[in-house]
C-alpha cells in the first residue's frame, strides 16, 4: 500500500478517536486488510483489532505481537476453537453452549481463562449469527458454569441498515438485556463490556450505551466486498 493509503488510515483512525469518549473502546475490523493497513491503524493509535477468520489472524499476530489486543469477531467455528484459544485475547461471538464448551476445554488444556461476549441476534434475523434475546439470560448463565471462560459482557450487530436511526432500538434492547444480567449477578459473569455499532452506527451505538464498538471501512475505506 503506497502512502496516501496509510495517511488516510491515519486521519480515519483520529477522526474516530477524537469523536469518541474515553470510555469507549475501539477496535479496527481488519478482515482483508493488509498488514501494513493494520500497521498503520496501530500507529494512529488503535489499541485492538478485531478479526473475523482465525488464520487471517495468525499471519497477522506473527507481526504485531503485543502491540495490540487481538478479538475474535467472525463466527467461530469447533474446528478453529483451538487455535482461537492460543491466539486471542477476547473472543467476542460466542452464541452456543456447543461452541462454549468446545473453547472451555481449550482453554482449560491451556491453564487459561478467556473472557468472552455472547453474541445477541438483537434483529433476529435467521441469517445471523447470535443467541436470539429470549434464550440469552440461559445461555449466560449456562456459560457462567464453565471454569475457563469468563462472560464479560454482550456483542451484537444489529441489523445492518441503510438508516442508522432503524439500528437504535435492538440496541437500546441489548443494553436492557446487558443491564439486567448485570444486576442479576450471577457468580462468575462480570457484565462490563457492550460490544455494538460499526462504522455507520457507531454514534447511535455509543448514544445507547455501548463501550466498544468495531470499526472497518471507516477506518480502512470500503472493502471489495461485503461482509
Ligand atoms: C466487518 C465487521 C465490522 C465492521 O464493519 P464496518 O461496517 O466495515 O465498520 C464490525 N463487526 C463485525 C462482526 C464485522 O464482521
Amino acid at each position: 500500500m503506497h502512502a496516501t493509503g496509510t495517511q488516510a488510515i491515519s486521519e480515519a483512525v483520529a477522526d474516530v478517536l477524537k469523536y469518541v469518549p474515553s470510555q469507549v473502546a475501539v477496535v479496527a475490523a481488519a478482515k482483508m486488510r493488509t498488514v501494513e493497513e493494520v500497521a498503520a491503524a496501530i500507529r494512529a493509535g488503535i489499541e485492538i483489532i478485531g478479526h473475523n477468520y482465525v488464520q487471517e489472524a495468525e499471519r497477522m499476530l506473527t507481526t504485531f505481537g503485543k502491540q495490540a489486543k487481538w478479538h475474535f469477531i467472525g463466527r467461530l467455528q469447533k474446528n478453529k476453537a483451538k487455535k482461537a484459544a492460543v491466539l486471542f485475547d477476547v473472543i467476542e461471538t460466542i452464541d452456543s453452549m456447543r461452541i462454549a464448551e468446545a473453547l472451555n476445554r481449550h482453554c482449560l488444556a491451556m491453564h487459561k481463562t478467556m473472557p468472552v461476549l455472547v453474541e445477541v441476534n438483537s434483529g433476529k434475523e435467521e441469517s445471523k449469527s447470535g443467541v436470539f434475546p429470549e434464550q440469552l439470560d440461559a445461555l449466560v448463565r449456562e456459560i457462567s458454569i464453565l471454569p475457563n471462560l469468563c462472560v464479560q459482557g454482550l456483542m451484537t450487530m444489529g441489523p445492518r441498515f441503510g438508516n442508522p436511526e432503524e439500528a437504535r432500538p435492538y440496541f437500546r434492547a441489548t443494553k436492557e438485556a446487558f443491564d439486567r444480567l448485570a444486576d442479576a449477578n450471577i457468580p462468575g459473569v462480570e457484565m462490563r463490556t457492550l460490544s455494538m455499532g460499526m462504522s455507520n452506527s457507531y454514534k447511535v451505538a455509543i448514544e445507547e450505551g455501548a463501550n466498544l464498538i468495531r470499526i472497518g471501512s471507516k477506518i480502512f475505506g470500503e472493502r471489495q466486498q461485503r461482509l
